[in-house]
């Protein structure tokens, strides 16, 4: 092992990306996997023919120009992902078991606010300010947005830190509105009493709020 040899551990996303970028760079990179199959969170699997994803099953960013865009094409890897546009009109579905109502959440900034405001007419202005504070938060991470980082440790601003519950508080009043929000911080362990950090679901916040594509996980990686 000589000082360029990079040991990662972990073959989910993260540590297959990262590898991949030092690879590049002409480091040596071995990662190690605890598991008999990389891809971590990513993966699928097929009952009855049916192929289910274990979680993740939508991507953002991926319109030329934008950040995994720009580094799938750097990785050389842009053409080979089998990649599908989300419907415009309906990239997820909420079903909110205590009203038996679904929301269908439409693609893009002016869709997320416009698919709530559907629902809560009243509410309407603070959905755009809270979306807007969601795009502002995003910028303040340069590895979002692919900018050098500076040498000391980045400052973020005060909201940046707020919890997940609080930071969905601070922008809309309507209870009912808030916990529909906060759909998808579960997948991140984020419940009022962890008070998790906003940054943590904001990457999915992000990625729901972006024109997007939907990356159907046609996995080829070898099946143990
Ligand atoms: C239900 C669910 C749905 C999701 N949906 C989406 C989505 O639609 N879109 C999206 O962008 N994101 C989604 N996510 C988030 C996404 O899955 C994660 O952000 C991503 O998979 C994280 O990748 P990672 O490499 O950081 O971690 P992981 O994928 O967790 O990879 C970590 C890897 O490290 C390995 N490991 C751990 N400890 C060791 C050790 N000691 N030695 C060796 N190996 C070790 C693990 O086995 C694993 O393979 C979802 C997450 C969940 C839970």
């Amino acid at each position: 092992m000589n000082n360029n040899d990079i040991i990662i551990i972990g073959g989910g996303l993260g540590g297959l990306t990262t590898g991949a970028l030092l690879a590049k760079e002409g480091r040596k990179v071995t990662i190690l996997e605890k598991n008999n199959i990389v891809g971590g969170g990513l993966q699928n699997f097929t009952r009855k023919g049916i192929l289910f994803d274990t979680g993740m099953h939508m991507l953002g960013g991926f319109r030329p120009g934008q950040t995994l865009y720009r580094i799938c094409q750097h990785l050389g890897i842009m053409q080979k992902l089998k990649l599908q546009r989300v419907d415009s009109d309906c990239m997820d579905e909420i079903y909110y078991a205590s009203n038996h109502t679904i929301y269908r959440v439409a693609e893009g900034k002016a869709g997320f606010v416009e698919s709530f405001a559907t629902h809560f007419p009243h509410q309407r202005a603070q959905l755009q300010r809270y979306v807007d504070a969601i795009y502002e938060l995003a910028d303040e991470i340069d590895l979002f947005n692919l900018r050098p980082t500076g040498d000391g440790i980045p400052l973020h601003s005060e909201r940046f830190m707020w919890s997940a519950d609080e930071f969905i508080a601070h922008y809309i009043d309507d209870e009912q509105l808030r916990d529909v929000l906060a759909y998808m911080n579960p997948m991140y362990g984020a419940y009022r009493a962890t008070r998790q950090p906003m940054f943590m679901p904001l990457s999915a916040h992000f990625t729901s709020t972006e024109p997007t594509a939907l990356w159907v996980a046609h996995s080829n990686w070898p099946r143990p």
